[in-house]
């Protein structure tokens, strides 16, 4: 068996340091003035592994998958509420060192919400110094415009469903650029709807003919139990969701999540 380059990153998680519940986390590095070099920040680092990317349009592209700690979201159909709390602290470079020990060209930061930590934008621009293609999956409610330029973003739009739809932060729309994507995880009929009008309202499919966005993503909600810190959700069948973007001609890109489908859905690590 190859000995897995990413195993010394993998965080303790028994003796992870609680952060704040709800509250944006902000790494000790971050707090102590700017680094002379940026590869000596730090980031609180949930996991960090080696898969097959499951959403998006970048969906079955083998990906380096680096999960940061901490959110300040609770939605209902959360499935990585490990990710809150659990982590340890891990320098940008060692992360990229261990990105880039993989040969694999394509890296997602997601959490949690990746960019709710200051160095997590240093970490972004390191790997794009290093020719890798980044994605970086974020909640929306978090300012993505001081992302390097050379990211892709793919911004959630939380819908009532989530429970955290006055999250969202609604002049990051205005800063998508063309290759970024938007993605709306749907619990039930109404957040269907709301999605609906939401895309209308706000012009985002006449934004993807000009190529303006690279693409609208709707994802039917797996179910999830209650958990410590969030409600649950029953989830939403995919074939209704398909039948319904269908009966309507809706301009969008249905989406599962692959990995679940691959992997049993709770699998952490895929
Ligand atoms: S699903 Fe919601 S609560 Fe969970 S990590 Fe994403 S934004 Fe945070």
């Amino acid at each position: 068996m190859q000995p897995n380059p990413l195993q010394h990153l993998m965080p303790t998680c028994s003796g992870a340091k609680a952060a704040a519940a709800g509250s944006v986390l902000t790494p000790a590095a971050s707090t102590s003035g700017e680094h002379a070099d940026p590869r000596a920040g730090t980031v609180r680092l949930n996991e960090i592994f080696h898969s097959i990317q499951g959403e998006s349009t970048w969906a079955g592209a083998p990906c380096v998958f680096v999960r940061l700690t901490g959110c300040p979201l609770r939605c209902t159909y959360c499935d990585t509420e490990y990710a809150f709390r659990e982590g340890r602290t891990a320098t940008l470079g060692e992360i990229v060192d261990a990105v880039r020990a993989t040969g694999c060209p394509l890296v997602q930061l997601t959490g949690g919400e990746p960019l709710a930590q200051k160095r997590a934008f240093d970490l972004i621009r390191l790997l794009c110094d290093h020719g890798l293609t980044v994605l970086i999956e974020t909640s929306g409610a978090v300012d993505i415009s001081p992302c390097d330029e050379r990211a892709i973003r793919i911004l959630d739009i939380k819908t009532p469903g989530s429970g955290e739809s006055a999250r969202n932060l609604w002049s990051n729309i205005s800063n998508l650029r063309a290759r970024d994507e938007v993605k709306f995880v749907l619990t039930d009929r109404p957040d269907y709807e709301w999605a609906v009008a939401t895309i209308a309202e706000r012009g985002l499919s006449e934004r993807v003919q000009r190529g303006e966005l690279g693409a609208i993503l709707l994802s039917a909600a797996w179910e999830q139990p209650k958990g410590l810190e969030i409600a649950g959700c029953a989830g939403l069948s995919p074939r209704s969701l398909a039948e319904w973007i269908v009966a309507d001609r809706l301009p969008v890109r249905m989406q599962t999540q692959l990995h679940k489908i691959i992997w049993e859905p709770h699998t952490r690590g895929v």
